[in-house]
């Protein structure tokens, strides 16, 4: 369909401008169903970049459930009602022991906020070491942790003195690659023992343990055992961010921890668990949350509402309900294979990050120097919208696919995506 013109310049009379939309001609989206958007022309666009709508669009038992409860009630969270005591209760049996307590809250951004409020509480001490190439979100103390200059090309020179930040463990992109990214482990180990030796020992540690915004990144072997270690050894506390891979996007995992093998003391929770309806939670042990409860009250009006929690518990029964982990898993190995067979027969593919439906695919111009193709990865989005696919770069070079479509992608609709994209990497874009 045709850019509608009127729609855009109305968005953009109202809207301020940093408020960003996809495309430079964007289609109208009108409707959502399964892996699909409707344009306003009545075109399906496959969507494979939204990580948000986990269980699909317009998940039928979710929007049942949802009307169900809206029309029933909606409050703020110091009510007593079942809905949020089953939510919290369906969210920690998820989780390993000793990740027992729940604090809910409306996004991905409060929650990392939260949880480092809540650390900071916990251990009485103010830092907190991030990971470079990072994003965790908008609020003052989310956007502080966020490194990545792609999304906050201010952020250096305007970071607080609390944060701390060592390198990405990126083994693609990073000052270590391949085996050498071993080295990532001990160096951040080594950075907050010396915060530790010089009386400045951090509240907590704070990373994605699956390295999303660098595009899918898996972390090197041993790293977050490495950093956890050495963080608690002074009396800090481990903070998984999960908004992005946490709850079976994986596959093999349900959490990105795991495949760390690790346990963190706090687990931040988002995107998926809404299923685009807004929903976060931060899991932690009784211990830290006790920690937290003698600074004072915790109080957020929507966050655990009756309909929220509702929305949480069914898009859980849902990934448990439809086997959705195990469908990232085989859908995700599949789209993987097609991936690396493009690999090799264009020579653009720098690499294929990931696991699951949280896949990334790195475009270069040279395999040896990797330089960015910056440009080509926004082109390429273009041409592909074109051939109805729905796709955007990822990275601090914005030329990384960011694949992470809804965990209910058919096979076809994975084989669908690997020919469109070998017909635009074929004959240009
Ligand atoms: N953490 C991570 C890892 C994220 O990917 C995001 C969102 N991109 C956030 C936090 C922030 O979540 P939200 O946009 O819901 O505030």
């Amino acid at each position: 369909a045709p850019v509608d013109d009127a729609l855009l310049a109305r968005r953009d009379a109202a809207l301020a401008g940093v408020q960003e939309h996809y495309y430079g001609d964007p289609p109208r989206i009108e409707r959502g169903w399964r892996v699909h958007l409707v344009d306003a022309g009545g075109r399906a666009l496959l969507d494979m970049v939204n990580n948000v709508t986990a269980i699909g669009h317009a998940h039928p038992a979710l929007t049942a459930a949802a009307s169900r409860q809206l029309a029933l009630l909606n409050t703020n969270s110091r009510f007593h009602y079942a809905a949020i005591a089953d939510f919290a209760a369906r969210l920690t049996a998820l989780l390993p022991a000793p990740l027992e307590k729940v604090l809910l809250v409306n996004s991905g951004s409060e929650a990392v906020d939260l949880a480092i409020r809540v650390a900071q509480a916990a251990t009485g001490r103010r830092g907190v070491v991030a990971v470079g190439e990072a994003y965790h979100g908008w609020t003052l103390a989310s956007d502080a942790v966020s490194t990545s200059i792609a999304d906050n090309p201010n952020a250096v020179g305007t970071r607080p003195d609390w944060v701390h930040v060592v390198d990405a463990p990126n083994a693609y992109r990073g000052r270590h690659r391949g085996e050498d990214a071993r080295r990532y482990g001990p160096e951040a180990a080594a950075a907050i023992r010396a915060l530790a030796a010089d009386g400045r020992p951090p509240a907590a540690f704070l990373a994605e343990p699956f390295f999303g915004n660098a595009g899918g990144v898996a972390l090197p072997d041993g790293y977050l055992a490495e950093v956890y270690a050495a963080v608690r050894e002074s009396g800090g506390l481990a903070i998984a961010d999960e908004v992005q891979v946490g709850l079976g996007r994986l596959g093999r995992w349900f959490w990105g921890f795991e495949q760390q093998g690790v346990v963190p003391d706090v687990v931040t929770v988002a995107k998926s668990l809404g299923n685009g309806f807004p929903l976060g939670a931060v899991i932690t042990t009784a211990e830290v949350a006790a920690g937290f409860e003698a600074e004072g009250s915790f109080f957020s009006s929507s966050g655990g509402s009756p309909v929220s929690s509702v929305v949480g518990s069914t898009v859980l029964e849902v990934i448990a309900s439809e086997g959705l982990q195990e469908r990232a898993r085989v859908v995700g190995d599949r789209l993987k294979a097609g991936l690396l067979a493009l690999a090799e027969r264009h020579a653009i593919i720098g690499a294929v990050h990931g696991e699951g439906l949280y896949l990334g695919l790195e475009l270069v111009r040279d395999r040896a120097t990797r330089e960015p193709a910056t440009a080509e990865t926004a082109a390429i989005c273009d041409r592909l919208l074109l051939l109805g696919v729905v796709m955007q770069p990822t990275g601090d070079h914005k030329n990384v696919l960011k694949i992470k479509p809804p965990l209910v992608l058919p096979e076809d609709a994975a084989d669908v995506f690997v020919a469109r994209l070998d017909e635009v990497l074929t004959t240009g874009w």
